[in-house]
């Protein structure tokens, strides 16, 4: 997974800022031949490109429509696939509208995968690839299961169970390159498993501390897992920074929170988000 992050702070979306307890993730694709990340996400980071339109989602209503989603997968600038996180994963997003049950965006955090021709098998494997380690990250941190019912769902199977409006995607491409939103499923199981395995493994990988204090938590990866979801969420809304060390994935590695800093961010984040909700 190539995760990076650009809020789309100007847009509508993001100022209006309701919060949301993710049950689970809805995948789109654009519906539009465009490949590129710049496209959607803006403004120009060095990776991304500049958008010469000025067309991206960055911008109050992008193409006059009320829309924004947590993340895209496309193309950097030099080809290679990102994720790029465009709203805080506890923030609610304009995604998939509603049906006869009510809205997916009340429950759902949502990505869109950036559509070429859809005739690009490599393009598609490595956006497809991409979209499994990210929806797998996004499980774990949020404990969800990827395979209980209703939790990791296309958009189209949202219109069916009547939480979302009237689409088809990803189910217009997904087949042609001989997958489906339950291979994606059982993908995404399988990256998990293999994630919890190979943790020993990558750990090597990581970074030394430059000041490990004792009793205190540096990383994501360090953290129980109760603390994880709300602690993503105050990193997605720049609350918190760390010193400037970035882990594997881009996050802060270099937080220094206690476990009784941990205990409070949860417990005032639970309390913020009833009094949204009311
Ligand atoms: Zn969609």
């Amino acid at each position: 997974m190539n995760l990076k992050q650009q809020l789309l702070t100007n847009n509508d979306c993001y100022k209006a800022g309701a919060a949301m307890v993710p049950k689970g993730v809805m995948v789109h694709s654009t519906g539009a031949n465009n490949p590129n990340l710049k496209r959607y996400v803006g403004p120009d980071d060095g990776l991304l490109g500049v958008n010469q339109y000025g067309n991206h989602w960055n911008t109050p209503k992008p193409g006059g429509r009320s829309v924004c989603v947590h993340a895209f997968i496309g193309k950097l600038e030099d080809g290679t696939v990102a994720t790029y996180q465009t709203l805080p994963w506890g923030m609610r997003g304009w995604h998939g509208g509603s049906g006869w049950n009510g809205s997916v965006n009340n429950t759902h955090i949502s990505f869109e995968i950036c559509e070429d021709g859809l005739t690009d098998k490599d393009y598609f494997a490595k956006a497809y690839k991409e979209a499994v380690e990210f929806t797998a990250f996004l499980c774990a941190t949020h404990s969800l299961d990827p395979m209980a019912d209703g939790v990791v769902i296309g958009h189209y199977e949202g219109h069916a169970r009547g939480i979302a409006d009237n689409h088809g995607d990803p189910g217009h491409w997904f087949p042609l390159h001989g997958k489906s939103m339950d291979s994606f499923r059982a993908d995404v199981k399988a990256e998990m498993a293999a994630a919890d395995g190979g943790s020993d493994t990558r750990e090597p990988d990581r970074k030394p501390h430059a000041s490990p204090t004792p009793g205190r938590y540096d990383t994501l990866a360090d953290m129980p897992q109760w603390a994880v979801s709300e602690v993503s969420r105050l990193i997605g809304s720049g609350a918190i920074l760390g010193a400037g060390e970035k882990d594997a994935d881009g996050y802060p590695a270099d937080m220094d929170l206690s476990y009784d800093m941990l205990r409070t961010l949860v417990i005032i984040g639970r309390d913020k988000g009833k009094a949204r909700a009311g």
